[in-house]
């Protein structure tokens, strides 16, 4: 995804993310812009590392000192909270969601409160969805991850998980069954088939902690981008009244048409779209956002970008908005203060009344047809 400042040259970031979001900020000349003595200077740099994507981090501070002091908060957090949640690595002295998973059936397993903050909000998350935002889906996500890596790697062996293989996989897969002691600080997957997967959640609440670290760290101004997860800090300093944020057409890749451009205040803006992850197998393509209700990728939908306060909050919502039905989805972003923008596989376009007054294609002919 490309991380634009504007009037600067494009910072071209390798990413797969879809409808991105490109960053603007007018009068911006590069990495590092001077300004009048006592006043803050913009630095922008980026990170691999942490939750299989791309960070990109733009702030304001006096000097370059001050611009590494919240960086390194950002960084460390990311880096601290993709070791917590990581289901497929282990780290010395660390007791994540793979040792979760490998306890399934066995005794509590002690974990940081971060790990218990989290899976709260998993819980939530599915029984404020009705189950479609589902983290102990895992088993059935596994399915999906080694079909679409045997395509990847040999696209001649494309294939498609049967449904008996996916419904046998699905046979332990309620949240209702991760037991949760908060006072121990424990969790226990009720059954031995249990499996975690917290990559509808993980990522936006690691970015909504890591700017919370960047501003106990006196960070008054800035962006953190993570592949897609925008969180704002304060306002930009120069005067203008919002970030602008692009949200790029889905599907384009690295020269996509920003489609959209929203003015923020303050908050997350989080994208769900088909084009992130996925294999094609017989001319058809099978993305990384599986309906639990069919045990298929959900349809019907291409993108969704989703805004609320709370970053956390709004990945689990774009990620309930990728699955649920349209008029379901919409009660659910109500009901959570949350704004959003569908953009459905026939090319239509939906926005809530709060994001179309954000939104600069909202204030044109009021339904964008991409
Ligand atoms: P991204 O990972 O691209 O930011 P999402 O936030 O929508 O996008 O999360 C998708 C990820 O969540 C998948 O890669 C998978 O790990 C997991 N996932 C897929 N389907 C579901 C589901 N129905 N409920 C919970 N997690 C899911
Ligand atoms: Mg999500």
């Amino acid at each position: 995804m490309p991380v634009r400042i504007a009037r600067a040259a494009a910072i071209a970031l390798a990413v797969s993310a879809i409808l991105a979001l490109s960053l603007y900020a007018a009068r911006d000349r590069g990495w590092r812009q001077a300004g009048a003595p006592g006043q803050t200077e913009k630095f922008s740099t980026e990170f691999f590392g942490t939750f299989d994507t791309v960070v990109s981090f733009t702030a304001y501070a006096k000097d370059a000192s001050e611009f590494e002091r919240y960086l390194e908060a950002v960084r460390d957090e990311m880096t601290r909270l993709h070791q917590q949640f990581d289901i497929y690595n282990d780290y010395e002295g660390i007791s994540n969601i793979k040792a979760v998973n490998e306890a399934a059936g066995m005794a509590p397993v002690k974990v940081s409160p971060e790990i218990i903050g989290m899976l709260e909000t998993a819980k939530e998350a599915y029984a404020d969805t009705g189950g479609a935002v589902n983290a102990a889906l895992g088993p059935v996500l596994s399915v999906w991850h080694g079909y679409r890596e045997r395509a990847t790697e040999n696209s001649a062996d494309a294939r498609v998980p049967s449904y008996a293989e996916l419904s046998s996989a699905s046979a332990h897969t309620s949240c209702d069954d991760i037991e949760i002691d908060r006072g121990d600080s424990t969790v226990r997957l009720r059954y031995p088939d249990m499996r975690l997967d917290v990559g509808a959640i993980a990522k936006g609440f690691a970015v909504q902690r890591a700017v919370e670290r960047a501003r106990a760290a006196g960070l008054k101004s800035g962006i953190l981008n993570a592949g897609g997860n925008v969180a704002v800090i304060g306002l930009p300093p120069d005067g203008r009244e919002a970030w602008s944020i692009g949200v790029q057409a889905p599907g384009g890749g690295a020269g996509s048409e920003v489609i959209d451009i929203l003015s923020l205040t303050g908050g997350s803006a989080v994208t769900s779209g088909n084009y992130q992850r996925y294999f094609t197998a017989d001319g058809v393509r099978y993305h990384h956002i599986i309906d639990p209700a069919t045990l298929y990728p959900a349809k019907g939908v291409k993108a969704v970008t989703v805004l609320h306060p709370d970053s956390a909050r709004a990945d689990a919502l774009s990620t309930a908005a990728f699955i649920l039905p349209y008029a379901e989805a919409r009660d659910l972003m109500a009901k959570h203060g949350a704004e959003a923008v569908w953009i459905f596989e026939d090319g239509r376009m939906e926005m809530t009344d709060g994001y179309r007054r954000l939104s600069k294609a909202g204030k044109g002919a009021g339904r964008a047809v991409m």
